[in-house]
């Protein structure tokens, strides 16, 4: 049977639009993307009137944590909750990520190994949820941040037995910690944490099982550990200077920006529940994050789109508002939906299957009221999502209850 969206704009996360398209879906997969003049729909498929709607690719999340719900504190919470819990509850913040439109995520760093339980879940179809790359944990030096979902080694042997440990795991890709953070208590984001050493043998590791490198990294120092180590993406990048944008721009490295992490710390109120050494550091560095956002684009550095969804009060579901926020600093409309779409599936390694609406792709798409290149808040409204398509078969919005 094929599903066909006529009468839709098409946006093909290319950079092309197309304003009268025609979208043929079989078997899981694009058959079909363009123009309705130039593309005929098969005789019995099902059509979908896209009228006054938008065709675009699922989005990409390159950086979310489904073990943690947005809580105030979400130290706390990991550490009062059973691992099943956390798990069940993941399952839960996986569904709401799938109805906001997301239809991949990188996961980052999970509290044991519950995000490759879930993957297989989800996989399996026991619950419904976005495709998940996962971390596993990630990794650490002791003490150092992200040590509550993370695992603290020290060395360049341990860092190696850890990565393998990671990837028999099931991790698809390696998160290291390059630099302190906010969320972690008594660790600066300005300092580096892992030495360069680590980070090599890391990489090394896991390029040997053709895994990527992700890098947790605020400062410049722990930047450029991580870049000169051979990382493929810095997450965070917030303290950017000329010298580590030269290098990341050189070398190709994405920058992953988060701007919906410490913006939405940032924003509370004393007496929310984050912990006021969160909110501090938070609040010390968003203007300088917004910096090293427009000096990344100065330099023409890669830039995957990312959240950071399950920090507090950054919910999962409510992923688009990155997409906002880029705009708000200077990207245009269809350069964030390209963030979150085409450039996102080359950091993840999936350019050939996903992140692009042209034949042979899988057909994970969104069908949405509204045009989000003149206004991209239309990306985070839930009720203008017609459908979620994840391979091919509807799977939230009004049009998975047909
Ligand atoms: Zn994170």
């Amino acid at each position: 049977m094929s599903i066909a969206i006529h009468n839709a704009r098409l946006i093909d996360g290319n950079g092309q639009t197309v304003e009268r398209a025609t979208v043929i879906v079989r078997e899981g997969s694009i058959h079909a993307a363009g123009p309705s003049r130039t593309v005929s729909i098969p005789r019995g498929a099902v059509r979908i009137d896209g009228r006054g709607h938008t065709v675009l690719p699922g989005l990409i999340d390159c950086h979310v944590h489904l073990c943690l719900g947005a809580e105030p504190d979400v130290v706390q919470a990991v550490e009062r909750e059973t691992p099943t819990e956390t798990l069940l509850k993941s399952s839960q913040l996986a569904r709401q990520t799938l109805e906001g439109g997301i239809t991949t995520v990188r996961d980052v760093g999970s509290r044991d190994h519950s995000i490759f339980a879930l993957k297989q879940a989800i996989d399996r179809g026991l619950t419904a949820g976005p495709r998940i790359i996962g971390a596993g944990l990630a990794i650490c030096m002791i003490g150092g941040h992200a040590r509550f979902i993370g695992q603290e080694v020290e060395g360049v042997e341990q860092v190696r037995q850890v990565v393998r440990a990671q990837i028999a795991a099931g991790a698809e890709v390696i998160k290291v910690i390059a630099s302190g953070g906010v969320l972690t208590p008594g660790t600066s984001p300005d300092q580096a944490q892992m030495t360069l050493e680590e980070l090599r043998a890391a990489v090394d590791e896991a390029t040997r099982a053709g895994r990527k490198v992700a890098a947790h990294a605020h400062g410049s120092s722990g930047m450029k550990n991580a870049i000169r180590a051979g990382v493929h993406s810095i997450e965070h990048a917030t303290l950017m200077d000329e010298e580590a944008a030269g290098l990341m721009s050189r070398h190709g490295v994405y920058m992953v920006p988060t701007l919906s992490a410490l913006a939405t710390t940032a924003a509370c109120r004393r007496g929310c529940g984050i912990p006021d050494s969160a909110r501090d550091k938070a609040k010390a560095m968003t203007k300088r994050h917004q910096a090293s956002f427009k000096q990344a684009r100065r330099h023409g550095i890669l830039i995957a789109m990312g959240t950071d969804a399950g920090t507090p009060f950054n919910y999962h579901g409510e992923n688009a508002q990155e997409l906002e926020r880029m705009v708000a600093f200077g990207m245009s409309p269809m350069e964030a939906i390209l963030a979150a779409t085409s450039s996102a599936a080359r950091l993840l390694g999936m350019q050939d299957r996903i992140g692009t609406i042209e034949r042979g792709k899988a057909a994970d798409l969104i069908l949405i009221e509204g045009n989000p290149l003149r206004k991209i808040d239309v990306m985070r409204d839930r009720s203008r999502i017609a459908g979620v398509m994840q391979a091919g078969r509807f799977v939230a919005g009004p049009l998975a209850r047909m």
